[in-house]
């Protein structure tokens, strides 16, 4: 069996959808490769949000539930995201977020790494990652940032942990991670993919309280493995160890299995087929409301109470 390749995808909850397209597509330069619904509550939107093609290692999904009351930060979540900026977009992305009202912090220097650090309008943490590694996405040509600034898909998730050891055992021994360093509480863990998406942080924070879920909490991560008979190798190998694993879930554009971890983390294991372009072409993704095989019959219903949104108009970031 393969080791996980490193991060597929990464969920969060958001609260007005409007204002979260409006953040992840229209400022971020995300591009929006799907919006569907949560197939367990059809009334409320998923969006997709990802390089050009939904790239795994480089989609950001949320649950935009309008009246959700914001969560509160804590142990037992990923408590930040972070994307791969190049070095000589550092002044162009503090100038972009600053000029549209997001403050933007220099988080301490992370294994040699600058990052940047700001929340979304939920209060989400998002990281920029300042490297000049290799990443393999595939550009947005006609999105709202110049390319050469584009995020580069992710860099790590930091998961918030109160005993990081429980976590290391289920990364290294039963998802192949590798250890490849520490800085005070923070331990670093590799995944064997190629160049995206790669790592994921451990920050042992003992006297902090458990997180609560909310707008802004991430709901989980899930990590890459190549097709349908892996996942079930997993899924074999971790009902051995004792986690309550579910069984394989179809979710439209993968499969995927969910355990939680022992500091409480949901983990996903998601499955890099078929993909995004199952159901629409490159040139128009995200831009209808696709609805699986068994909600179609429902849709006209699902249409009316999803609330209407429309795609920010792309305005292109100047060169600072
Ligand atoms: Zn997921």
């Amino acid at each position: 069996m393969q080791p996980v390749q490193g991060i597929h995808h990464i969920t969060a909850i958001a609260s007005d959808p409007q204002r979260n397209l409006d953040f992840y597509h229209g400022l971020l330069g995300q591009r929006l490769v799907k919006k569907t619904v949560n197939f367990d509550d059809p009334g409320t939107y998923h969006f997709y949000f990802a390089d050009k093609t939904g790239t795994p290692g480089t989609v950001l999904t949320f649950f935009p539930w309008r009246h959700m009351g914001r969560g509160v930060r804590g142990n037992g979540e990923v408590g930040a995201t972070a994307y791969s900026i190049r070095p000589a977009s550092v002044d162009f992305w503090c100038t972009r977020l600053e000029e549209n009202g997001v403050a933007v912090t220099a988080a301490p220097t992370r294994f040699g790494n600058d990052v940047l650090s700001f929340t979304d309008p939920d209060g989400m943490v998002i990281e920029l990652v300042v490297n000049a590694e290799q990443q393999t996405f595939v550009p947005w040509d006609n999105g709202p940032v110049p390319g050469e600034h584009e995020l580069r898909g992710f860099h790590s998730a930091t998961l918030w942990v109160t005993n990081a050891a429980a976590t290391d055992e289920i990364l290294t021994a039963h998802l192949g991670y590798q250890l490849v360093g520490s800085e005070g509480n923070r331990t670093r863990y590799q995944g064997a993919g190629n160049d995206i998406g790669l790592y994921i942080d451990l920050l042992e924070q003992p006297e902090l309280g458990q997180g609560r879920l909310g707008a802004g909490s991430v709901h989980h991560i899930a990590y890459r493995t190549v097709d349908d008979s892996e996942q079930a190798e997993y899924l074999a190998l971790l009902q051995e160890a004792g986690y309550g694993v579910s069984p394989v879930m179809d979710r439209q554009y993968f499969h995927s299995i969910y355990f939680r971890e022992p500091n409480g983390v949901l983990f996903e294991i998601a499955t890099d087929a078929p993909g995004f372009l199952y159901d629409e072409a490159v040139d128009e993704l995200g831009t209808h409301l696709k609805l699986p095989n068994w909600l179609e019959p429902r849709r006209r219903q699902i249409e009316e109470s999803v609330v209407p949104v429309a795609l920010p108009a792309v305005e292109r970031g100047q060169e600072v």
